[in-house]
C-alpha cells in the first residue's frame, strides 16, 4: 500500500482543526480523516482525539483471526469508543464543551475495503471513474434525498456545512459502515475544505495517476488557489493491483 497524506490550515483560518492518521502493517492498512468543530482549539482537540482513540482501539482489538464483517464491527466499536472519549472529555472540560468532529476511515485488509464514517468527510474509490462510497450526514444531503435540491445545488448551498451527525456531541452516535471487495483501486479520503473547492471530474483527473503524496499535494494546492477558506485534508491510498 502506498499512502500520501497532507493537511493544511488553508488561507483564511488561523487553526487547523482537521486531523488524519495513517497506519500500515502486513495485515492491514488504513487511513482516518477527522474534521473538528467547536472553535478555540476545541475542534482540534476533538479531531485528534478521534483519530487517536479509533486507532488505539483498532490496534488493541483487530486480530488476524477475524473475518471482514467482524473487522468492520471492531472498527464500528472503535468509533463508539472514540465518541465516548470525546463526549466525556468535553463534559468535564468547560473550554471544549460541545466540541465534535467528523471521522471517516478506510481500511484495506485481505482483499477487502472496509469503511466507516460519521459526518461529511468523504471517501471515494477512483479507477477509470470516481465513486463516492460515503453519504454525507449533512443538511444538504437530506435535501438532496428528499428531492428538494440537486447535488449540484447542494455544492453551492449556503448551509452546506451544517452536519447532522458528529462524533462527541452526544453520549452515543450512529456509525455508517460498509465492506467491498478491493483490487488495488485508489482511495481518496478528504475533508469538506477540499470538496467545496473542486469538481468530481477534477478529483478523478488528479488522483488517477502519479505518486499518492504528489496527488495529495496537488489537491491541497488547488483548494488554496481557490481561496482556501477552510482547513484542507487529503489522503490518497493505492493498493497492490490484484486480479479479483
Ligand atoms: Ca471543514
Amino acid at each position: 500500500m502506498r499512502i500520501g497524506a497532507l493537511t493544511d490550515v488553508g488561507r483564511v483560518r488561523k487553526i487547523n482543526e482537521d486531523s488524519f492518521r495513517i497506519f500500515e502493517s502486513d495485515e492491514y492498512s488504513y487511513a482516518i480523516v477527522a474534521d473538528g468543530m467547536g472553535g478555540h482549539l476545541a475542534g482540534e482537540v476533538a479531531s485528534s482525539m478521534a483519530v487517536d482513540s479509533i486507532s488505539n482501539y483498532i490496534s488493541e482489538n483487530l486480530t488476524d483471526d477475524l473475518d471482514r464483517f467482524q473487522a468492520m464491527e471492531v472498527i464500528r466499536q472503535g468509533f463508539l469508543y472514540a465518541n465516548s472519549q470525546i463526549y466525556e472529555y468535553s463534559c468535564i472540560n468547560e473550554k471544549v464543551m460541545g466540541m465534535g468532529t467528523t471521522a471517516t476511515l478506510c481500511m484495506v485488509r485481505g482483499g477487502y475495503l472496509i469503511f466507516a464514517h460519521v459526518g461529511d468527510s468523504r471517501a471515494y474509490i477512483i479507477d477509470e471513474k470516481i465513486c463516492q462510497i460515503t453519504r454525507d450526514h449533512s443538511y444538504v444531503q437530506e435535501l438532496v434525498k428528499l428531492g428538494q435540491i440537486t447535488p449540484e445545488q447542494a455544492k453551492r448551498h449556503p448551509r452546506r456545512n451544517i452536519i447532522t451527525r458528529a462524533m462527541g456531541v452526544e453520549c452515543s452516535v450512529k456509525v455508517d459502515t460498509g465492506v467491498k471487495t478491493y483490487s488495488g483501486e485508489r482511495i481518496l479520503i478528504c475533508s469538506d475544505g477540499l470538496i467545496d473547492t473542486i469538481e468530481d471530474a477534477e478529483l478523478l483527473e488528479i488522483v488517477r495517476t502519479g505518486e499518492p503524496n504528489e496527488c495529495a499535494k496537488k489537491l491541497v494546492d488547488i483548494a488554496n488557489e481557490r481561496g482556501g477558506s477552510d482547513n484542507i485534508t487529503a489522503v490518497v491510498m493505492e493498493g497492490e493491483m490484484t486480479d479479483a
